[in-house]
């Protein structure tokens, strides 16, 4: 899997424990532990995407309200996550990792094909940025245990959507490391 990246989305402060607490969320990070682990060894990039948004500004307040404000504790990766050197980190102000992000040219000229899609949530932030993933060309591999959503049907039905809706490989964790190799 020489020509795909792993995306790690919103495993944020905030999102895992703070202002738009997710309980499920702990139970992904082993999982998304592993897969960086592995990437960082077999040349495979990791990227970041995180929400950094401006305070009293950004239209997803209305509806979720404040969460990972630009600069602050709760827009940081959790602790058993953090990048590294040789990560990228790209920070986003909408669900998807693409919208006025450079996150379509980095990878274009890190020559991927096809992203890894973990973090949160399954069906919104993990779905958006597949949508853009889709419509610019690369192919999508989801490992189903290294996403997450608030409930258990929220999960399993943006699972759904994501194969049919983007023709998402959805596999394991294990199943990705083995044809990471
Ligand atoms: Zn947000």
């Amino acid at each position: 899997m020489a020509k795909a990246a792993l995306i790690v989305i919103d495993m944020l402060n905030d999102f895992v424990k703070g202002a738009l607490k997710c309980p499920r969320a702990q139970r992904i990070i082993p999982q998304i532990r592993k897969l960086i682990r592995a990437a960082r060894k077999k040349g495979v990039k990791v990227i970041y995407a995180n929400d950094a948004h401006l305070p009293a500004v950004d239209a997803e307040f209305d509806v979720w309200g404040a969460h990972a404000v630009k600069g602050t504790k709760g827009a940081e990766v959790i602790d058993e996550l953090k990048p590294q050197k040789g990560d990228f980190v790209i920070e986003k102000r909408r669900y998807s990792g693409f919208f006025e992000t450079d996150l379509d040219i980095l990878l274009r000229e890190l020559k991927v094909d096809r992203v890894i899609l973990t973090g949160l949530h399954t069906n919104c932030c993990v779905k958006h940025t597949a949508a853009d993933a889709m419509f610019r060309g690369y192919k999508i591999i989801i490992p189903e245990d290294g996403v997450e959503a608030f409930s258990e049907e929220d999960h399993r039905s943006g699972l759904e959507y994501l194969k049919k809706f983007y023709k998402a490989s959805v596999m394991s964790t294990r199943e990705v490391l083995e044809e990471m190799g």
